[in-house]
């Protein structure tokens, strides 16, 4: 059977003259080949060459075998049906990222998506008239993505809302509007009189101090730092939109990792002095640090893309092309030492479940994973059964996306701003709803307002057991106590999502469980980094970054491991 992506270049030829390879197969290790598309393909060299191998193909018969057959084949013989140097398994926001920067640098990479549509997480809709989120809904524009939109050829793509739109906290049958600065924070309505003088003692210094530095919820950080109140109706229902968790679990170092680490900075734990410190060694380190890209956007500001978030990855798959594969789902991995011999570059043979039940074959020499935790744990238990039992506890509960549009006179007041939060304590279900049409109004068609809510959550799991229409009925009747007025019509209902494991929840201890993961991953298998939402930080921003830094670690690894085998074989 053909593969797209053997290597058949000239070096391959030169290395397989110069040595008999131990598995007699005559792919290239080159990892810089472009040469794919030279002279050589009509050259007489290269179709001796492909005739050996569709020898071998046919003699080995794996490709055409039922799976059990197929694996038995692969471990017996370690035929494939193709290689490359770095395979990313899954093609959201941390595997596109990775992918595009290792092909940047000349890597042989392929990204292998189970989905026939490349994004993960991201799912973006366009009918009607309307587009519309199903998962992400907008990032912050840092400096990474920026400098991967100018690289995809994104910038005239890039839409930013208003960094000035304000946010709001439903609290007590009103909406409060969030201070942007000192002087409304004053002013805010949210926060009783005593609990903003709480939350202002406590932020210059004078709170219980954690003497013993025990790793702390981000309710018991919160509360004592700031106080009930600020946790109560602030903290909570952030918390509940960012990661659907819940904060009595959460860990604030795994968490919030920059907010927990402003009360080590200075000698009281105030969190207003870290805050001061840090601000003047930003300042102080500016002059030293490179600038990123080129490409500045106003400060706050949300970003996405015109056709919405997952134009990020079809960007990327239509750079890479073939590289990219859709329908390819992972279902097993073997390597080269079988076990858990300890060598220091290993071959790694990767199954794959492709459409119309044929699998496929890959070897490669570095894998990244960027599916989620409980789909890692599964496919790297042979090699790592207590670092996967590790990956198995982290919790992602789940949360349903839904998006409405109505028309604009259902609305009691004109809408503008990004969206609101709803405390738990309030007893309203929905967890937020961002005000999507307010941000980009082009994205709904005259007279309409779209609104994307989330809900469910590691608060509120009888989610799961909801219908479609159960979830709808719910939501919609949550807008009503909020923005509506009593006459609205019925919601043109565009989209109802159950995420089952949506998001990671950092909960106490992942930082440990983190630590023994990756060693017990670095220690046993070799060339095999993980990633993903899990591992990197929520957010998209987070996601980009360390997609960007899995692949300066899988090209440096290829790198010194290609050096490594040309020097022994010479
Ligand atoms: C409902 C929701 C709303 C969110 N809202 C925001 C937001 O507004 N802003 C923000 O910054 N962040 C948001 N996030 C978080 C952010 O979207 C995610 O953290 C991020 O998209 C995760 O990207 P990833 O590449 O790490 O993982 P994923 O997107 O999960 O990608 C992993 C990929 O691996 C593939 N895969 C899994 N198993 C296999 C296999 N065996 N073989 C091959 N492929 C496989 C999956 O199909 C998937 O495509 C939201 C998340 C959710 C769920």
């Amino acid at each position: 059977m053909s593969s797209g992506f053997l290597c058949f270049c000239p070096n391959a030829v030169i290395k397989a003259a110069q040595y008999v390879r131990p598995k007699n197969t005559f792919s290239c290790k080159h990892y810089t080949c472009k040469n794919r598309n030279s002279w050589f393909y009509g050259n007489e060299l290269y179709i001796k060459r492909r005739k050996v191998v569709e020898q071998q193909r046919t003699t080995s018969h794996v490709s055409k075998l039922p799976f059990r057959q197929t694996w038995k084949a692969v471990s017996a013989q370690h035929t494939e049906d193709g290689e490359c140097s770095v395979l990313i398994i899954g093609s959201g926001v941390t595997g596109s990222t990775a992918a595009f920067q290792l092909a940047e640098s000349g890597i042989d990479v392929l990204v292998a998506e189970k989905n026939e549509q490349v994004g993960g997480n991201i799912i973006s809709r366009k009918e009607q008239g309307f587009i519309w989120e199903e998962g992400p809904n907008t990032f912050q524009p840092t400096p990474d993505i920026l400098v991967m939109i100018e690289k995809l050829g994104l910038v005239d793509k890039l839409v930013l809302a208003d960094a000035k739109l304000p946010r709001y906290v439903f609290y007590q049958d009103k909406l409060h509007k969030i201070p942007s600065s000192p002087f409304e924070a004053c002013q805010f309505s949210l926060l009783s009189t005593r609990g903003k003088l709480r939350a202002f003692l406590g932020a210059i210094g004078f709170a219980p101090m954690n003497l013993k530095k025990k790793e702390e919820t981000v309710r018991d950080f919160v509360t004592r730092h700031l106080g009930e109140e600020v946790y109560e109706r602030l903290v909570d229902p952030f918390i509940s939109g960012v990661y659907a968790g819940d904060p009595s679990k959460l860990s604030m170092k795994a968490a919030f990792k920059r907010v927990q680490a402003l009360e080590e900075k200075g000698v009281t734990q105030s969190l207003i002095e870290g805050a001061i410190i840090r601000m003047f060694e930003t300042k102080n380190s500016k002059g030293k640090k490179e600038t990123k890209g080129s490409l500045k956007v106003p400060r706050g500001s949300l970003g996405s893309f015109k056709d919405g978030l997952q134009m990020y990855p079809q960007s990327v798959q239509s750079k890479l092309s073939n590289k990219v594969k859709t329908g390819w789902k992972l279902i097993r991995l073997e390597k080269s030492g079988n076990g858990s011999s300890h060598q220091s570059c290993e071959d790694y043979f990767a199954v794959f479940q492709i459409p119309n039940g044929i699998t496929k074959v890959i070897r490669t020499k570095a894998l990244i994973f960027t599916s989620p935790a409980y789909i890692t744990a599964s496919l790297l238990r042979p090699f790592i059964p207590n670092a996967s039992d590790l990956l198995e506890q982290i919790y992602y509960p789940c949360v349903v996306s839904v998006s409405l549009a109505y028309p604009s006179s259902s609305f009691r007041f004109p809408l503008s701003g990004f969206g609101h939060l709803i405390p738990r304590s309030t007893k309203i279900r929905t967890l937020g709803t961002i005000w999507s049409s307010s941000l980009f109004p082009y994205r709904v068609p005259e007279g309409y307002h779209l609104l994307s809510s989330y809900i469910g959550g590691a608060q509120d799991t009888d989610i799961a057991s909801l219908s479609e229409d159960q979830v709808v009925k719910q939501v919609d009747s949550d807008i009503r106590k909020i923005l509506l007025r009593q006459d609205a019509a019925l919601p043109k209902v565009l989209g109802v999502r159950h995420w089952n494991k949506a998001i990671p929840q950092y909960e106490l201890g992942h930082l440990s469980r983190m630590e023994t993961i990756q060693s017990q991953v670095s220690e046993t298998l070799p060339g095999v980094f993980l990633g993903g939402n899990y591992v990197s930080g929520i957010s998209f921003g987070d996601c980009v970054s360390f997609g960007m830094q899995l692949a300066d670690q899988a090209s440096y690894y290829i790198k010194e491991n290609t050096e490594l085998l040309s020097s022994t074989v010479v």
